[in-house]
């Protein structure tokens, strides 16, 4: 028998091992951990595959060394969408597994959680008096037990005990070794929310209809509808039956908030898992879903990869959001992973969204019995007004035109909240030269520095430059000023307009510490702050219920982006922003500053809200032969000189001649729109068919071919499939 594993190693192979010498290798099983020596290391690799024979002669075989646990850390299907995944966004098949398993296990922790612990005596408990004088450590773990009524053996050495002093406290009969009995899985109490209205009733009712079968449903429900009460419904009926459900949510919206919301309804805590856990704290919930014990799993990214004992049903919240797919390495869609997921699990998966991806949206169309709408607003409050504001025609405050700045006047006497968006955080863009033209430009992008501070830094926002801000022109001595506007300088106009209104701004620059986030949505919860500035960070996951007026300051960096995505994603967060606005009895006014309102998406936008955009768009999409209506792949390469990225991507096009492409479109190579960042020239090789057969094939023939170029060795380079952010 040849064991086939995997091993996190830039290589798109599995590797061949015999099987250790004292295991029986009828014994061993696919997606059991096993150390094995790669080059002069030893490693944990995941087994995939028993095989009959190997490629390799057997002297050339090594031996692996022992498996690491008795049963797999992953289960069947687990690795068949893993592997599936590997072939798919053709990424070494060894990354893969490793994004499945917590860093821990990947370097040896035990699969299970520890299930022998210390307790104390009736001896123990009464010992204070029998100890020695000069005792400290064993009276520190007397007492940590006391406090703590039982604790595993490294829980008692963190605390400070010794191996010694435990062996010498259980000699003298003070403490005890306890098996714990494996914890049974809790049946879940769940509490009533809110009685549902007939759309949130009918969604959930499809929900249940289908539970038990793969079915993919979009819950299109404009912000505050009540999605989240109608996937806390689905919830209570999977966990009533015994299974699990596991929620995706994007990083900014896994917020205390959320947590508590499912804490409130269920009590049973949920396992949460996010990029900002300890390796322990992962490894901990990593387990509790694995086990069953966990009957709720909510997580980022990632979580898609979690092991679910009884898996029931998976939601994907907000399932537009481009967090879900990852920007480097393993280029993964954890929104479509998920719906591979459900559907090799056999079970339902519910994509919710009030600005649903087009992809989604053209689907649920293709089967209208999948699509599930909220077209109101729970708890009968009214949608906002959104209104255009040509700023052509208004004068006024940096980037604030007059109308806006009197109808933010209105709202604070009104004692309201006011929000203003501009995703562009710093001063200003551009520290510019009004004598000779001269502009501050990153020296390793092409790009301008950004102004931070008001005049003090200089920022470049693509690698993190920085400089002292110059005060006057290199080349013409003259006073050089901030043009454009960024968060920080709206914030001090604002400061000036309105020096009475408590202002809170949020971008990742003022909410750099952590917990800072939640201390300011919490003051603006109480009401402490009536004017709240910031970035994308304040279109997601948070609620505003005294906001009655939402300001997008500038709605014209999306619309004229050659990306063809761009118009998309303006809608979408000009729809969700607006989204925050006015809950609960309070209505809800939105403006919108734009130079170009005539703009037919933005038309369509205000006419007939994110659907009739979204129809649009699609045909759009169709005329032009865009995704949904064709499946796109993106090589990206970069290299320190100027040419290298270009020739090698040349070569690639060459390389692809005489290989069966039935309809995949080369297209390129060409620089990338910001050619040079970092220091790196940088350049891209768009992959275009109708459908994603012939794109799968011609990648599978094609990227070996690609793999060994001489140039691939001298570029940076990688596969992107599904891209969702073209430059
Ligand atoms: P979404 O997830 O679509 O933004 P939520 O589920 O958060 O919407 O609901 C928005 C608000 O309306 C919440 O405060 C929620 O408690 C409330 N709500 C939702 N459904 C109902 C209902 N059927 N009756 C009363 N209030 C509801
Ligand atoms: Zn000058
Ligand atoms: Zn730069």
């Amino acid at each position: 028998v040849i064991l086939a594993v995997a091993i996190d190693t830039p290589l798109r192979r599995l590797f061949d091992y015999l099987p250790p010498l004292h295991a029986d290798p009828r014994s061993l099983r696919p997606g059991q951990r096993l150390w094995v020596p790669f080059g002069r290391r030893r490693v944990i690799g995941v087994l995939m595959q028993l095989r009959e024979r190997s490629e390799l002669s057997p002297d050339k075989l090594r031996r692996a060394l022992a498996p690491v646990d008795e049963e797999p850390a992953l289960d069947a299907t687990l690795l068949e969408i893993l592997d599936w995944a590997a072939e798919y966004y053709h990424h070494p098949i060894g990354d893969v597994v490793a994004a499945a398993l917590p860093t821990a296990l990947r370097t040896g922790a035990p699969l299970e959680a520890p299930r022998r612990v210390w307790r104390l005596t009736e001896e123990g408990r009464a010992a204070e008096s029998g100890l020695p004088a000069r005792a400290a450590r064993m009276r520190a773990a007397l007492q940590y037990l006391k406090e703590h009524a039982e604790a595993a053996g490294p829980e008692l050495l963190a605390s400070g005990a010794t191996g010694a002093v435990l062996k010498n406290l259980q000699q003298r009969g003070f403490i005890e070794q306890h098996e714990l009995a494996r914890e049974s899985i809790p049946s879940v109490a769940v509490r009533p929310g809110p009685s549902l209205n007939p759309a949130q009733a009918a969604a959930v009712e499809a929900v249940r209809d289908g539970l038990g079968t793969f079915r993919s449903l979009l819950l299109y429900g404009v912000t505050g509808s009540g999605k989240t009460e109608v996937y806390l419904h689905a919830i209570a009926t999977v966990l009533a039956r015994g299974a699990q459900a596991l929620v995706l949510v994007p990083e900014i919206a896994l917020t205390p908030q959320l947590i508590a919301r499912f804490g409130d309804r269920f009590d049973a805590p949920p396992a949460v898992l996010h990029s900002g856990l300890s390796d322990g704290e992962r490894l901990a919930a990593w387990r509790r879903a694995r086990s069953g014990e966990a009957r709720i799993v909510i997580g980022t990214r990632s979580a898609v990869f979690v092991p679910l004992a009884q898996p029931g049903l998976i939601v994907v919240d907000e399932e537009h959001d481009a967090s879900f797919k990852q920007q480097e390495g393993f280029r993964y869609s954890a929104r479509d992973l998920a719906i591979v997921r459900a559907q090799r699990h056999g079970i339902p998966i519910v994509l919710g969204s009030a600005t649903p991806s087009l992809e989604t949206l053209a689907r649920a169309q293709r089967q209208p019995e999948t699509l599930l709408s909220l077209p109101h607003r729970a708890a009968d409050a009214q949608p906002p007004r959104l209104t255009l504001v040509d700023l052509r025609s208004h004068a006024g405050a940096q980037g604030i035109a007059t109308p806006v700045l009197m109808t933010m006047q209105r709202h604070l006497e009104a004692g309201n909240q006011v929000l203003l968006f501009l995703n562009r955080r710093g001063y200003a863009p551009v520290l510019f030269c009004p004598k000779c033209g001269w502009s501050a430009h990153c020296p390793r992008c092409d790009a301008h520095l950004t102004v931070h501070g008001r005049s003090q830094a200089l920022v470049c926002h693509h690698c993190g430059a920085q400089q002292q801000a110059q005060q006057q022109c290199p080349s013409c001595e003259a006073a050089v000023k901030p043009v454009g506007q960024g968060t920080e300088r709206i914030e001090e106009t604002v400061r000036q307009l309105f020096p009475d209104a408590p202002l809170a701004r949020i971008d990742r620059d003022s909410m750099r510490r952590k917990g800072e986030l939640e201390e300011t949505l919490a003051r603006v919860d109480r009401k402490e702050v009536s004017i709240l500035i910031g970035t994308q960070m304040l279109t997601k996951g948070h609620h505003f219920p005294n906001v009655t007026l939402v300001v997008v300051l500038n709605a014209d960096q999306g619309l004229f982006s050659t990306d063809f995505r761009a118009s998309e994603r303006l809608a979408q967060t000009i729809v969700q922003v607006a989204g925050r606005a006015g809950r609960a009895e309070r209505s809800g006014e939105v403006l919108i500053q734009t130079e170009y309102p005539e703009h037919a998406l933005l038309k369509l936008l205000l006419d007939g809200g994110y659907e009739s955009f979204a129809s649009g768009a699609l045909r759009e999409r169709q005329q032009t032969s865009w995704p949904p209506f064709a499946r796109i792949a993106l090589v990206r390469a970069e290299a320190p000189k100027p040419i290298v990225a270009m020739r090698f991507l040349q070569a690639a096009v060459d390389a692809g001649h005489g290989l069966p492409r039935k309809g995949v479109k080369l297209l390129g190579p060409a620089p990338a729109p910001m050619e040079r960042r970092a220091g790196r020239y940088r350049a891209q090789l768009l992959l275009h068919a109708d459908t994603h057969g012939p794109l799968q094939k011609f990648l599978r023939s094609w990227l070996p071919r690609v793999e060994a170029l001489p140039d691939a060795k001298r570029a940076r380079w990688s596969i992107d499939v599904d891209p969702v952010e073209l430059f």
